[in-house]
């Protein structure tokens, strides 16, 4: 029976289409090898760093004004992009620039200066149907082209120099900020197209202000379209697609909730940029970078005799003359002379990161290349089996030249896997030609390092 009533389902949606649009633009989901909970737990992480890192506004009426769009247009997306794990939360950051910006499982920020900027409702929904399609098609988590996932690039470059791939802590904010492909860009602009019609405004809106936002950035290229890169044709495909779709005679354009939410930010104080709340923060937090500070110099030899380092849950014997520098999930082990602004010439990291992979070789192998890329590094070994923290686990040796001691350095960095997935990595560093002298103290802190619980 069911077959026949499908067959038949079908048959009339043949007959009823051309009548919604023939041509409408389909889009699929690209594929992902993350389970959906990734997104929810990678996306919540990064939104408390947000929330932490930004001021929104807080003004009630606002607040429930943006919620009420959001929650229009989430519940326009079409049943076959709609994850009912997703719990869409939508939040106004209180910062200048032209910007939106939604990370994965629907935690979706739109600037203060978006709203100021936008000629009415449908434009800011617009950027908005655009975000939340990126958060339902799993852009964030998905198999980006040629480089893993969007996460697995999460290395990242500090003050020039290494300071490890942080998880998403420190630099989560920035590694979610890494521009989509624009193969990603345009499943975004047909899809919230069709959320924008299917929400009661105009997917022209849309384009339109994609123009709107150029026009404001005054010569500089707004950060938005840096993080969302023009497939090609953007304004005419949109256009195209908006004749294809249902769209209602009498569109939302301009509401008195838009207009008292717009007046509103526009009577404030003048905001600050992104970028310049993002480095007071760091300012106050003392850097995000645990070594500034420190001068390079000459650097001794290890010292023969060792101490043992124990703070949350971590034990380690290191050369009694190095000095440490704890963060959030690292901390780093460094001789005077060998540590400052960008990062150390000699020591060892040690730390906690996110895996992102579907089985512990890969996410290493991410990891790896994270830290490879953001430093410049070749790779000068094959992973070969190593034992790190009782477990087995996976070493590699990069290198490359460092921009502090121009000499060539050599990375050596180990993993192995926690009990909640996780990578538990240790980095030694040196410059090449005193791999030797530091081989000993090297091999003493691998052997004798465990992080417990
Ligand atoms: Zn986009």
């Amino acid at each position: 029976m069911k077959k026949y009533l499908t067959i038949w389902t079908l048959f009339s949606l043949v007959l009823i289409l051309p009548l919604v649009g023939i041509a409408q633009t389909k889009v699929s989901m690209p594929k992902n090898k993350n389970n959906i909970n990734k997104d929810i737990e990678v996306g919540g992480k990064a939104a408390s760093e947000v929330d932490r890192t930004f001021p929104m506004v807080n003004d009630r009426v606002s607040e429930a004004y943006i919620n009420e769009v959001g929650m229009r247009l989430a519940n326009a997306v079409p049943p076959e992009f709609q994850h009912p794990e997703f719990n869409c939360k939508f939040k106004i950051v209180n910062a200048s620039d032209i910007n939106a910006f939604a990370l994965p499982g629907c935690w979706l920020y739109v600037n203060r200066g978006m709203i100021e900027a936008a000629h009415n409702e449908g434009e800011m929904a617009g950027v908005m149907a655009h975000e939340i399609s990126h958060a339902m098609l799993r852009h964030g988590t998905a198999q980006g082209p040629g480089l893993g996932t969007q996460l697995g690039a999460l290395g990242v470059l500090i003050g020039g120099a290494m300071i490890g791939a942080p998880e998403l802590g420190a630099a989560g904010y920035a590694g979610l900020m890494t521009p989509y492909s624009r193969a990603f860009e345009k499943q975004a602009d047909i899809l919230g197209a069709n959320i924008m019609a299917r929400a009661g405004y105009d997917p022209r809106d849309l384009a339109n202000m994609f123009k709107t936002i150029a026009g404001e950035g005054g010569g500089r290229t707004p950060e938005w379209i840096s993080t969302h890169p023009d497939p090609g044709n953007r304004y005419n495909y949109i256009n195209q697609e908006a004749s294809m779709l249902r769209v209602s005679p009498n569109p939302i354009k301009i509401t008195p909730g838009f207009q008292r939410a717009q007046n509103f930010m526009r009577s404030l104080p003048k905001a600050k940029t992104m970028e310049q709340i993002e480095k007071e923060s760091q300012g106050q937090q003392g850097g995000q970078n645990p070594t500034a500070g420190g001068r390079y110099g000459n650097v001794g030899l290890p010292s023969a005799s060792y101490r043992t380092y124990n703070n949350g849950g971590l034990s380690v014997n290191v050369p009694s003359n190095w000095r440490e520098f704890p963060s959030q999930s690292e901390v780093i082990f460094s001789p005077e002379g060998a540590y400052g602004d960008d990062g150390i010439t000699h020591g060892v990291m040690i730390g906690v990161t996110q895996a992102n992979g579907s089985n512990f070789q890969q996410s290493f192998d991410n990891y790896v290349k994270g830290i490879a890329q953001s430093n410049n590094y070749q790779m000068k070994s094959n992973y070969s089996n190593t034992t790190l923290n009782g477990r087995n686990g996976l070493a590699v040796v990069v290198g490359g030249r460092s921009n502090v001691t121009n000499r060539n350095e050599l990375v050596t960095i180990y993993g192995s896997q926690l009990n909640n997935g996780s990578i538990f990595y240790v980095i030694t560093v040196s410059p090449e030609d005193q791999a030797t002298s530091y081989q000993p103290a090297f091999r003493n802190i691998i052997r004798s390092v465990r992080l417990n619980g």
